[in-house]
């Protein structure tokens, strides 16, 4: 007997195929790979619906207990069609204990990247005074959480760093030297200027809001991608969307599309806040806004799966292959107009929509709350067992 499986899902590239998870695992899957099998819970998508594998967003705030940028991690992953979300610094070594015993009773898989200020994202300047940053406390936390901590954060800009100028930036990347982490640092305003942080990166290092609108945008003033940018990129510096409440300009990301400089991942920034209130709302409405942007919906999806999952080293996930995690995201690309708007308040009309339909992580299937109409779906259950996620069964 088969724990789950998915028959008769799109693949982006119009193909359709079947799956079989035990175990957590995908143990087969291909065109009709689970013809004539047993299990206990079986999903015909009928061919009306796409899979991918679980949407990744690599960049959000899901620290229940932060004062500042919070949420639960099930009601922007789950909830939303993500599988697996990361934590972009909310907690330093000070509270990452408190955070990775929180994130566990969560069904969505949760990763953080630590902040390097040991009290994690307290306030708006946890970088402004240099005693903050405690390299044997970070090291110490980065080891007994081997595995759960993937990365460090750095916020550098001036509401965050005060007089400190590059100094924060430099320690992080002495820090990183001992433990070999990605490295994803936040720009924003000035000082420092972007060319200065642009600089001191190298390759697998990660800017987040990359298309922000502010004065450390990475195109100059005539409109062109900044030389330092060119050349972070050619070393293999990566680019992260990270939306937030402040950070995505169309005007920034469709000109330097137009470059070339495409984001290595999309990522939403979310939060309780900007996800109720928007411009964020959900990754799937991250992800829109790129597909309206031109980016094609296949390279979007790669952005929010093997990009993540091969530049934060999550081996498991990011594809659909034998021996991954069960990890599948069950979407809809609807054509319907749909407003959009930018963290400038800028404002685009879109043709196309990511929709989530479901999560399946490690084999558990979670419904998003708000699409629960999907008619096409045929769900056999032989297993009396149930469990709700926002008050929706399983
Ligand atoms: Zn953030």
């Amino acid at each position: 007997m088969n724990d789950l499986i998915i028959k008769q899902g799109k693949l982006i590239n119009g193909d359709f195929i079947d799956i079989v998870i035990n175990d957590g695992r995908i143990t087969a899957i291909g065109p009709s790979a689970a013809t004539g099998l047993p299990s206990i819970k079986e999903i015909d998508l009928h061919g009306h619906y796409y899979i991918s594998a679980g949407w990744i967003d690599a960049h959000t705030h899901c620290y229940p207990h932060s004062p500042l940028y919070f949420d639960e991690p099930d009601l922007i992953g789950a909830a939303c069609g993500v599988t697996t979300v990361v934590d972009a610094g909310s907690t330093g070594a000070e509270d990452i204990d408190d955070f990775y015993a929180v994130s566990r009773k969560a069904k969505t898989n949760v990763y953080a990247f630590l902040n390097i200020s040991r009290t994690g994202i307290c306030c708006q300047n946890e970088l402004a005074d240099m005693a903050q940053i405690d390299n044997k406390q970070l090291q110490n936390a980065v080891r007994r959480h081997k595995g759960f901590v993937i990365g460090l954060k750095a916020r550098i800009s001036k509401s965050v760093i005060g007089e400190n100028g590059l100094q924060p930036l430099i320690q992080a990347k002495t820090m990183q030297e001992e433990n070999g982490l990605p490295l994803m640092v936040h720009i924003g305003n000035p000082p420092p200027k972007l060319e200065e942080i642009a600089d001191l990166l190298t390759k697998g290092d990660i800017i987040t809001h990359c298309f922000n609108g502010k004065p450390n945008r990475i195109l100059d003033d005539a409109g062109n991608l900044k030389l330092a940018i060119e050349r972070a990129l050619a070393r293999g510096v990566i680019l992260d969307v990270g939306h937030g409440t402040e950070s995505l300009s169309f005007t920034v990301a469709e000109q330097a599309i137009k470059f070339g400089a495409y984001p290595h991942m999309i990522s939403s920034d979310i939060y309780q806040r900007n996800r109720i209130d928007g411009p964020v709302h959900s990754l799937a409405s991250v992800m829109t806004k790129f597909l309206n942007m031109g980016l094609s919906a296949e390279y979007i999806l790669n952005c929010v799966t093997s990009h993540p999952a091969n530049l934060l080293h999550l081996p498991h996930k990011g594809r659909l292959e034998r021996g991954r995690d069960g990890d599948i995201t069950i979407f809809e690309l609807k054509k319907q107009r749909t407003e959009l708007v930018d963290a400038d308040g800028h404002i685009r009309i879109g043709t196309q929509q990511f929709i989530p339909i479901a999560a399946i992580i490690a084999g558990v299937h979670i419904v998003v709350a708000e699409n629960t109409t999907a008619e096409n779906i045929s769900i056999k259950n032989s297993s009396a067992k149930r469990s709700t996620i926002n008050g929706i069964p399983l």
